[in-house]
């Protein structure tokens, strides 16, 4: 068998971790949560996106508290204030640094695409990509976005699904397109250049579509989204329509699928008894139609609810057996498992 390191599009283990107040513990093989470092070596996880980002001031429950005939239909929550948001950042931020520091040289927040690279093919090494979900922290003026890139961000999502002063994102919403309010501000277009230019990763997850085509409209760079799935399979308000996967594809970006069940089933459903097949569905149905250099993982580990098939991280290798069985060749497998984002950050980051 080939050596198939994942490189992952989304986790909130950092949130994860400041709620439990416990950084050490990312070093100690637990039973809470999806990652942790002796987990994750385990499971293949060669790396991934660690987001930083900022709760809800009132946290209003998840789908399983907005329930309707049909599904589920959250309301966005209110924006959050800057200056909460700086704050908050900063902890989750140090707590990333804090692990690499602690870590005696087995996880290191790259920088280059040389140290992804040089990361993902040493067995014992993680290699973790400093991302923001939610671009609250950042100021109108963009001057922290500069101090930001300079201590190792190199991605940002420009919204989580409240709006905030750069754009407006979905609604965690079952059935509903993407198509739920206005694109991005100024200050949003602004942000996208000023991303371009420093080579920061701008992620199109959680963005309304009007969003997504302001963000198309304007990147030099391949268009990305880090941790949503094919609304074709599972009409989520957090999916990918067929329009914008191939507007993707065309830019020479990636989707990252996103485990999170409600995400997944075709019905939108909450219940976990589901196959990891559900997974590869949605990784078939954009590489075949779309191309198999378009589509990567994006698991949302420690922020999202999944299969009881993967359970945590140390599920990977089963999801890796599922894709093989579809069909997936090496050369395949290469790719969807950290090709993809290597190459798509190869073609962003200066
Ligand atoms: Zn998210």
């Amino acid at each position: 068998m080939g050596h198939f390191p994942i490189l992952d599009g989304h986790n909130d283990t950092l949130l994860r971790l400041h709620k439990s107040n416990d950084t050490p513990s990312f070093f100690t093989e637990s039973t809470s949560g999806h990652i942790d470092l002796p987990r994750a070596k385990k499971g293949g996880l060669g790396g991934g996106f660690f987001a930083v980002y900022t709760p809800d001031a009132v946290d209003q429950g998840g789908p399983e508290s907005h329930l309707t005939e049909t599904g589920y239909d959250v309301p966005l929550p209110p924006m959050i204030s800057h200056e909460r948001a700086l704050t908050f950042s900063n902890a989750l931020a140090a707590k990333l640094f804090q692990i690499e520091a602690a870590s005696d040289g087995q996880f290191k927040v790259v920088r280059t695409a040389a140290e992804l690279k040089d990361c993902l093919q040493q067995q014992d090494m993680m290699a973790a990509i400093f991302h923001i979900e939610g671009a609250e922290a950042i100021d109108t003026n963009l001057d922290a976005l500069h101090v930001l890139y300079q201590a190792g961000l190199r991605s940002l999502g420009i919204v989580w699904s409240r709006p905030n002063l750069f754009g407006e994102g979905v609604p965690f919403r079952y059935p509903s397109s993407p198509d739920t309010g206005s694109g991005l501000t100024d200050a949003g277009k602004a942000l996208v250049r000023e991303c371009n230019q420093l080579g920061i990763m701008i992620d199109t997850t959680h963005l309304n579509e009007k969003g997504f085509w302001d963000v198309a409209n304007i990147t030099d760079a391949p268009i990305v989204a880090t941790h949503s799935n094919a609304h074709a399979l599972s009409p989520s308000a957090r999916n990918l329509t067929d329009k914008q996967l191939a507007a993707i594809a065309a830019s020479g970006g990636v989707a990252g699928i996103n485990y999170a069940v409600n995400m997944l089933r075709q019905d939108g459903g909450l219940g976990t008894n589901i196959s990891l097949d559900n997974i590869v569905r949605h990784v078939a149905y954009i590489a075949e139609n779309f191309g198999v250099d378009h589509v990567a993982l994006g698991s949302d580990f420690d922020g999202t609810t999944v299969s009881d098939s993967l359970s945590d991280v140390t599920g990977l290798p089963h999801l890796l057996e599922r894709l093989k069985a579809h069909g997936f060749d090496d050369d395949e497998l290469q790719k969807i498992t950290h090709g993809n984002w290597v190459r798509v950050l190869e073609n962003t980051w200066k």
